[in-house]
């Protein structure tokens, strides 16, 4: 099936509006639910990002001065191209990737939406004018292009993730080197193309394929990129963010979550089990904002137990290019091998285990890389399975008395990106909005579901004070500049002239 979506069988760079030569060292890009070969990959060298650097910036310095209104002309027919490429893109996506084809025609809408909502940034862009102390002095500040952008992007939302970044860099004026994941590379050559059909000018975007180690520590270390924009791992995030520390350059961290959804006493049950089973077992749990944790009240908790053994039994798990499969594959073995050593952990501590827990790999599942959905009770604030990220089908119940020692369980680990309650009392929704320590809170809804126009991003381990998405996005990617316009015809001295 690739062969009809995709022309090419091997994926090459883009840099200064050329495709490269086909040829030099790859690697494979694995089908998930099939373990077949989809395409090959290059693993660049350093060299690559020199070049893409040498070329944005280059291409930077004269789209800094196309008017943001003309730059967001581009964003529009990036937009428009997306909309009608749109079943190709999530097929292709569901191949590269194994998330279920209805969600991946989600992350390509997200994609799609964000090139609009962007596009309309280049008639925003908004700064402030504000009085001046003095006499006969205007003054106002200013977003200005930070100038060559660094994006390093995960496999788990390959798209969406890259517009969420490239999208405000380039209407803000800056030109990007985009280095996407090794396992993941296709969304970024299709988004490539479009940006080259758009119009958007050589050099503004690059992509350098290659592996993180190679090309994204290339990047990091580069003099010439000034920001660095990353989602992925916290490992991987805390060793660039040391190496940007060390250089001065603006890093923006978008990194791992441990997220629970509350359910409290008074909650509606059935539309709880609904927003568990979509945010815990949806990508196969491989999302960021995954519903890792459940904490419940222990006078519902086995009304829920009950309820979600039965909503499980529906999951349907399989290729996602089927529309009836609800849990597509783990991205690949070592995903795989993860999941089963936790469920070690799981066991070892002590929780119970009441559904999955194993690796599928008979019959349809025989060639792909499939975990049955998880479910563990009885499990304690304090246990690794509570504390820890697992990015798999698997979920955790810690039972709580009270709505104050929900919070405090929610709050009482290292990451802050998403949470969610189920209750029917609003003076409880209101404090939980205020007192749950997470980027992202939701009421009645699972854990998962942002929308592109608010931020997107994490309080604690999860993130460095950033945001991706909405109108903060265009924080990480201009800098302030004030600027004083004295129209008095005298030296007048701030502070020091005031009458
Ligand atoms: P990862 O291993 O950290 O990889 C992320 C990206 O960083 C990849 O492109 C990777 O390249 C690159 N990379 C690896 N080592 C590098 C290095 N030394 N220098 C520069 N770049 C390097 O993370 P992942 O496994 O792909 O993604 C899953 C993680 O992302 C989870 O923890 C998840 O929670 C997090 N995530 C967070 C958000 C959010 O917004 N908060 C959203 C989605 C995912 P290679 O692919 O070539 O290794």
């Amino acid at each position: 099936m690739a062969e009809t979506l995709l022309e090419v069988k091997q994926l090459t760079n883009f840099i200064n509006g050329v495709w490269g030569e086909s040829g030099g060292k790859t690697t494979a890009v694995i089908n998930p639910a099939t373990g077949e070969t989809v395409v090959e990959v290059p693993l660049s060298g350093a060299e690559s990002v020199n070049e893409a650097v040498a070329a944005a910036k280059r291409a930077q310095k004269e789209w800094a001065l196309v008017p943001a209104p003309q730059r967001a002309e581009v964003l529009f027919r990036v937009g428009t191209l997306l909309k009608e490429r749109k079943e190709k893109l999530s097929q292709l996506l569901t191949m590269e990737n194994g998330k279920v084809i209805e969600e991946a025609r989600g992350e390509v809408q997200e994609g799609i939406d964000m090139a609009f909502y962007m596009a309309g940034e280049g008639r925003r862009l908004f700064g402030q004018t504000t009085p001046s102390e003095l006499k006969d002095k205007f003054a106002m500040s200013v977003r200005a292009p930070v100038g060559v952008v660094g994006i390093i992007t995960p496999w788990n939302f390959p798209i969406a993730i890259a517009t969420w970044k490239s999208f405000p860099a380039i209407v803000a004026g800056n030109a990007v080197v985009w280095k996407p994941a090794t396992e993941t590379p296709i969304m970024a050559y299709e988004l490539a193309k479009i940006f080259e059909e758009a119009g958007l000018p050589k050099g503004v975007i690059n992509v350098v394929f290659g592996s993180g180690s190679t090309v994204g520590d290339a990047m990091v270390e580069h003099d010439d990129i000034r920001v660095i924009s990353f989602t992925g791992s916290n490992d991987t995030g805390r060793n660039i963010a040391g190496k940007c520390g060390q250089q001065l350059k603006k890093v923006s961290l978008e990194m791992g979550g441990k997220n629970a959804v509350i359910v409290m006493d008074d909650a509606d049950l059935d539309l709880a089990v609904e927003g568990i089973l979509w945010s815990a077992f949806g990508t196969s749990g491989q999302r960021c904002t995954a519903c890792s944790r459940v904490i419940v009240h222990e006078a519902v908790k086995e009304r829920l137990e009950e309820r979600l053994l039965v909503a499980m039994e529906g999951l349907t798990i399989g290729n996602g290019l089927d529309e009836t499969i609800k849990v597509g594959p783990i991205i690949n073995k070592s995903g795989l091998e993860k999941i089963k050593s936790y469920i070690e952990i799981g066991k070892n501590e002590g929780a119970k285990m009441l559904a999955g827990g194993y690796v599928m790999d008979e019959g349809a599942h025989a060639e792909g890389n499939y975990f049955a959905p998880t479910l563990f009770t009885d499990v304690t604030e304090d246990m690794r399975i509570g504390q820890e990220e697992i990015f798999g089908p698997v979920v955790s119940l810690i039972p709580v008395k009270s709505f104050e020692e929900a919070i405090e369980v929610n709050n009482g680990v290292t990451y802050g990106l998403s949470s969610s309650i189920f209750t029917g009392d609003v003076n409880r929704v209101f404090k939980a909005q205020r007192d749950l320590d997470t980027g992202i809170v939701y009421v009645n809804a699972g854990t998962s579901g942002a929308e592109i126009h608010l931020p997107f991003g994490g309080t604690k381990g999860t993130g460095n004070g950033h945001r991706d998405s909405g109108v903060a996005a265009l924080d990480v990617f201009t800098e302030w500049k004030a600027v004083y316009v004295d129209y008095s015809g005298k030296l007048q001295r701030a502070q020091i002239d005031v009458e």
